[in-house]
């Protein structure tokens, strides 16, 4: 029975998974996306409302110099200020008790004025919870103001940013003013600063930072998770159904082929990657199937012919004679059969790598020549013409073994196939890059349709004429020569003409060429 409901291991498994993964990084996204969209807008709005702030102050400074706060001397309080505005005037009281919430007004030595009227200090209770500025801040700043002073041009405020004792903040403008000047004088400076707060402001800010980063951003991340769930579960849904064709793909139905979707896509490209290797596999699985079909059918001959010669020995051999007859027979089919068996693992470990070439610069010329020397009887013997035109040295970088049995298949071949009479012709041409060994004859030649499938195993063209039956061959030669020319990196080709001749042209890396002397042996061709 399978647990109910999902286990900690199906969870891991679906983190693991493309869809969850594609739906979290989108989500990160957004929601990064919409704390750096927040941020900025919050920083746009505390500038906002700093600057609303500011602007209200400098309307309240441009009141101040109007003319509500005027400046005297006398002789028992010294410099004093009053407020000067029309009380019946709504207005003006509104603006001035605006202005007077929070404000200080000091000499320039940082004493803080006396007003006129009521005698009271000229600072509000706010600022004084902020706390009056140093005597030796208000020096510096009314020194910096007198050496700047222009007649008829204000000075630059100096703006600044202060708590009171519960922590809330203050935009404080502090400027210098000249009550006095005269186009050849400043007179007597005095420090103004006027204060607003910023309570207000951060309220807002606060309020709109709570449910910006508590509200929006995690209902955006819900819903961006969401969409992101439900286009990536778009996106992955075709390569579900690859997925799923994949999986019907076995041994016994390779034909099955993925349907393309047409949309020109990095998964058709998928598709059509995966098709392709689906083909290929079943190219080897068919020949596969056609290679152990073929092996077990050479197998099967020689074996039904032992088992056929040693009945009919049991059953009706009578004398010593046709006892060593039936066993000779049968041995002949067993060296036959070992034969088969040697050259099918020799084959089958050289197509699985399991053949290590042993190559050594060796003279390519010298090889031809030995074993044309030694293919000189049987051709005799066949009446068979064997001419060889070798240049004096070739070298190239090969395996004496392999090469050795390319070219005595090669020869062998060439004067099994030619009739009495005709000719074989072994030449040897190097090229820049590479060495041409050329190996033609007069032979029965192969017919088109037979030409791709000769280096087939098990593949012997049906015999024809005065060519020797093709059971005396194993059809494995040309195999073996295709995989040693594969394994040097060369190239093998064949022309052929039914009844006029073959010729099989092979090309081989002409490493260690270079500084071999040439020399042709030039010979016209001869044809029988
Ligand atoms: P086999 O052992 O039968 O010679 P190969 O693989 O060497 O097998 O050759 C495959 C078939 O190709 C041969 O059976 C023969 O029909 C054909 N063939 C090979 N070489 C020649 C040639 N020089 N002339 C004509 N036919 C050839």
């Amino acid at each position: 029975m399978r647990p109910r409901g999902w286990g900690k291991r199906d969870i891991r498994r679906m983190m693991r998974g493309l869809r969850f993964r594609l739906t979290a990084g989108y989500a990160v996204f957004f929601a990064l996306l919409l704390i750096m969209v927040a941020t900025g807008f919050r920083e746009y709005l505390r500038s906002t409302l700093d600057a609303q702030s500011r602007d209200d102050l400098n309307e309240e400074w441009a009141a101040v110099k109007g003319g509500f706060l005027r400046f005297f001397n006398s002789p028992e309080l010294g410099w004093y200020a009053t407020w000067y505005y029309a009380e019946d005037d709504p207005d003006e009281t509104t603006a001035v008790l605006d202005i007077k919430k929070v404000y200080l007004v000091t000499d320039q030595y940082g004493k803080v004025l006396l007003d006129g009227e009521t005698k009271d200090r000229q600072v509000s209770s706010e600022y004084e919870d902020i706390g009056i500025d140093k005597p030796s801040d208000i020096q510096a700043r009314v020194r910096k103001a007198v050496a700047d002073f222009k007649p008829n041009t204000p000075n630059t405020p100096t703006w600044m940013i202060r708590k009171d004792s519960t922590g809330a903040r203050y935009l404080i403008r502090c400027a210098v003013t000249f009550p006095n000047a005269s186009p050849y004088d400043h007179g007597v400076p005095f420090y103004v600063a006027l204060g607003t707060p910023l309570a207000e402001n951060d309220k807002i800010l606060n309020k709109y930072t709570w449910r910006v980063f508590i509200g929006v951003i995690p209902g955006g991340l819900i819903l961006g998770s969401f969409l992101g769930w439900i286009m990536a579960g778009r996106v992955l849904t075709p390569v579900k159904e690859v997925a799923h064709t994949a999986q019907r793909i076995s041994g016994s139905n390779l034909s099955l082929r993925i349907p393309a979707r047409q949309a020109d896509d990095e998964l058709d490209y998928l598709i059509l990657t995966f098709n392709r290797m689906i083909e290929r596999l079943e190219a080897s699985f068919q020949q596969m199937k056609q290679f152990s079909t073929d092996v077990s059918h050479e197998l099967r001959t020689p074996i039904t012919a032992i088992r056929g010669q040693l009945e009919v020995a049991l059953f009706t051999a009578k004398t010593t004679e046709q006892y060593r007859e039936a066993i000779y027979n049968a041995l002949q089919d067993i060296d036959r059969l070992s034969q088969i068996v040697r050259a099918l693992l020799l084959l089958s470990q050289a197509e699985s790598g399991q053949l290590a070439l042993q190559k050594s610069h060796l003279d390519f010329s010298q090889a031809v020549q030995d074993l044309v020397d030694q293919f000189q009887i049987p051709a005799e013997a066949a009446g068979v013409h064997l001419s060889a035109h070798l240049p004096a040295r070739c070298s190239i970088l090969g395996d004496r073994v392999q090469i050795d049995r390319m070219i005595t298949n090669l020869l062998s071949n060439a004067i099994k196939f030619t009739p009495e009479g005709g000719a074989v012709r072994v030449s040897l041409r190097p090229a820049e890059n590479f060495v041409e060994l050329v190996v033609e004859d007069s032979g029965r030649g192969i017919a088109a349709e037979h030409l791709p499938h000769i280096f087939d195993r098990f593949y012997r063209v049906p015999g024809s004429g005065t060519a020797p039956a093709p059971e005396q061959g194993l059809g494995l030669g040309l195999s073996f020569v295709a995989w040693i020319v594969k394994a040097h990196r060369g190239t093998i080709d064949v022309e052929s003409t039914l009844g006029k001749g073959t010729r099989f042209i092979i090309r081989l890396p002409a490493q260690g060429v270079g500084s071999d002397s040439v020399e042709m042996v030039v010979e016209p061709v001869r044809r029988a």
